[in-house]
């Protein structure tokens, strides 16, 4: 029933999670239409049945007479173009985006004169893959999805795009934007650049130690694979929380390696193991 009355979704930028996104909102059965700049994604959408346009100026207008959700899925670097694109043609539409760090975006609406009616998200969702042909309908299902709560926030709004995000099956986390970026510093950007090292400590040791990796390589490694463009721009963008995580990090590898040189080991990895507990008693 929710969705019969739920307000239309226009998305922009269809890759991963835009291109996710678009499915599951129109799996839900709401009127959902997107813009992509790349004629192949639209294509390659239109081929589904997806309702989708490289036509920013056109999409923004429809968007505009239909009182749709407007959602931002492209990369932080593109975010300017397409916030003045919204300011010219859609300046009075339910806003929101799913870009990873919430205080720049919140700063560059703000810059663009679009607070009024905007409310960050952020789906703790994602594969190493990108782009349309690596989104999926389900992405999002039991996901956890970050919405922020700001001064200002207006709780209409703030409504609609959880709803949205209830509606593509996760599970709804209220934050305020410092807080969520000083979290992700920790839980998602630090693990891309302590990925980084070990997969350069691992290459470091040539083809034998390449060749016996397993698990815990693999593992540790895993988002390694990521786009390195989009993790410099996601690193660069939250780079004051991701200096104090790092901080942290950088003195318990430091007393990690005093301990090792001393011989003192009897509680090398004593701290983490209990850290990790804790992670498993909440999951
Ligand atoms: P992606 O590379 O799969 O898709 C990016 C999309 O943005 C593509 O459709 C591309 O055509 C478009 N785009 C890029 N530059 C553009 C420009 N200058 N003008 C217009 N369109 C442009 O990336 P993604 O993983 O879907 O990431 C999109 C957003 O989602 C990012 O802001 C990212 O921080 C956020 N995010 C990513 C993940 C993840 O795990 N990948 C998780 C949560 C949130």
């Amino acid at each position: 029933l929710t969705a019969t009355f739920a307000p239309p979704v226009c998305v922009l930028g269809l890759g991963l999670i835009g291109g996710s996104l678009l499915r599951a909102a129109a799996a839900t059965g709401r009127h959902a239409w997107g813009y992509n700049r790349s004629p192949e994604v639209v294509h390659a959408a239109r081929d589904l049945g997806f309702d989708a346009s490289t036509d920013l100026t056109a999409t923004l207008e429809r968007a505009a007479d239909a009182n749709a959700i407007v959602v931002i899925a492209v990369p932080m670097p593109a975010v300017g173009s397409i916030l003045e694109a919204i300011a010219e043609h859609a300046p009075d539409v339910a806003l929101t985006d799913v870009v990873s760090v919430k205080s720049e975006m919140a700063a560059a609406v703000a810059a663009h004169g679009l607070s009024r009616r905007f409310v960050g998200g952020h789906p703790m969702a994602g594969t190493a893959e990108s782009g349309w042909a690596a989104s999926t309908v389900d992405l999002f299902r039991d996901a956890v999805w970050v919405v922020t709560v700001d001064d200002g926030t207006d709780p209409e709004v703030w409504q609609a795009v959880a709803d949205l995000a209830i509606d593509c099956g996760s599970v709804v986390v209220p934050a305020e934007s410092a807080e969520h970026d000083a979290a992700v510093a920790r839980i998602s950007h630090l693990p891309h650049v302590l990925a980084e090292a070990l997969a350069l400590a691992g290459a470091a040791g040539g083809d034998l130690a390449l060749g016996l990796a397993a698990g815990s390589f693999r593992d540790g490694t895993r988002v390694a694979a990521t786009a390195p463009a989009l993790v410099d721009a996601m690193c660069e963008a939250n780079a004051s929380a991701l200096l104090v995580a790092l901080d942290e990090t950088l003195a318990v590898l430091s007393a990690a390696r005093e301990q090792l040189a001393d011989g003192s080991t009897a509680d090398l990895t004593r701290a983490g193991f209990d850290a990790r507990a804790r992670y498993d008693q909440q999951a």
